[in-house]
């Protein structure tokens, strides 16, 4: 079996020229082969960009486009492709979006391997510790504090045990800040886990332990991200700080990046994204990473159903991978580009058994928001 061509297709809800928010729009990548079968996988990243990372031609021994370094490789030997992507476009790879693209095309080849085995990509992490994953929900708030009570209540009438938010304008203004937090805990009581998302914009460790201490009332479980990920002795003087957990490193890529990331900034659960931190391969390395470090690990997960099922394969492969992210994205592309999503019910996620990733893409989507 060989690999014949790399598609990448990007979607896009909003016109262009519209603003985008998170979820609405998306880059897919199909790797075929000659026996067959299709990988599929996705970069949470700008479109754009990954498209060109995987198209661009060859300019150099270190500036490969992913495509070409892949035609005519065997599907299979997973890692060694890894290795040859990350070097042989480490110019412009190595770390950020050439990180991304590179995992949407490792999630693509694990997707191969679970359909030519016949098995489902968990069993050929391992096996799976688990039949269904407790789920958090995740919503971006109305700049309107109270209307945060509504939205918070139906997540927990839906069976969410624990809830997120942040992105809008959450971090911008203290004030608002605390309401957004209040109304949301009062809505949902005492005993729903209640976590909050800065998305970087407390800017300073300073700033970020004064919210903290003042949001102590409101018994948070984690806080996520409150100043940008660089920033690790920041991140480590607030850990020492605050009462509640601290996460981060979603835009985090590579195991270089999360091994600094675990032992300077000891921050109590990393959240690497499937979709841009390696993809699996990768994946699994920052996992072992942190059980070393004894920190948990709950992956990033924002985007269409084919990061969901991906992230749902690794956790049930991972022996603490015991919580995961499940959006609340009214996007099309979260909820009907995969055609036989896999459905929140009751508090969790199913773990699927199908071969491979176990997803088929609706055509219909795709071709409505291709761009
Ligand atoms: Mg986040």
């Amino acid at each position: 079996m060989r690999i014949t061509d790399i598609e990448v297709i990007c979607l896009r809800v909003p016109k262009a020229g519209q603003p985008s928010e998170w979820g609405e729009d998306a880059v897919i990548v199909k790797v075929h082969t000659d026996a067959g079968f299709t990988g599929i996988g996705e970069a949470d990243s700008s479109p754009a960009v990954i498209k060109a990372c995987i198209e661009t031609a060859q300019s150099n021994l270190y500036c490969y486009g992913l495509r070409e370094l892949l035609i005519g490789e065997s599907p299979l030997e997973i890692e060694r492709l890894w290795n040859k992507m990350y070097w042989a476009s480490n110019y412009m790879g190595r770390r950020g979006a050439g990180i991304h693209a590179l995992s949407a095309i490792d999630i693509a080849l694990w997707d191969i391997a679970g359909q030519f085995y016949g098995v489902p990509v968990h069993t050929l992490l391992g096996g799976k510790y688990r039949n269904k994953i407790r789920a958090y929900g995740t919503f971006i708030p109305d700049s309107e504090p109270q209307n945060n009570r509504e939205i918070a209540a139906a997540l927990v009438k839906q069976g969410f045990t624990s809830i997120k938010f942040g992105g809008g304008i959450f971090g911008d203004d203290p004030e608002v800040d605390y309401q957004i937090v209040r109304n949301v805990r009062e809505a949902v009581g005492e005993n729903i886990e209640v976590q909050i998302d800065l998305a970087s914009k407390w800017r300073t460790p300073g700033h970020s332990a004064q919210m903290c201490k003042r949001l102590e009332a409101f018994n948070l479980n984690w806080v996520e991200e409150p100043v940008l990920a660089d920033d690790l002795a920041g991140y480590a003087r607030l850990s020492r700080k605050i009462q509640p957990k601290l996460a981060g490193g979603e835009s985090l890529t590579t195991r270089y990046e999360f091994k600094a990331f675990l032992e300077q900034a000891e921050v109590d659960i990393i959240q690497p994204d499937i979709t841009r931190c390696g993809g699996i391969t990768e994946m699994k390395k920052i996992y072992d990473l942190a059980q070393l470090n004894g920190t948990q690990l709950i992956p990033h997960g924002f985007s269409t159903g084919i990061l969901l099922a991906a992230s749902v394969h690794f956790l049930a492969a991972s022996e603490h991978g015991t919580l995961m992210e499940y959006s609340q994205s009214s996007s099309p592309l979260f909820t009907d580009l995969v055609s036989n999503p896999l459905l929140f019910k009751e508090g969790y996620v199913p773990v699927p058994d199908a071969p491979g990733l176990g997803i088929e893409l609706n055509q219909d989507v795709i071709e409505k928001y291709k761009v």
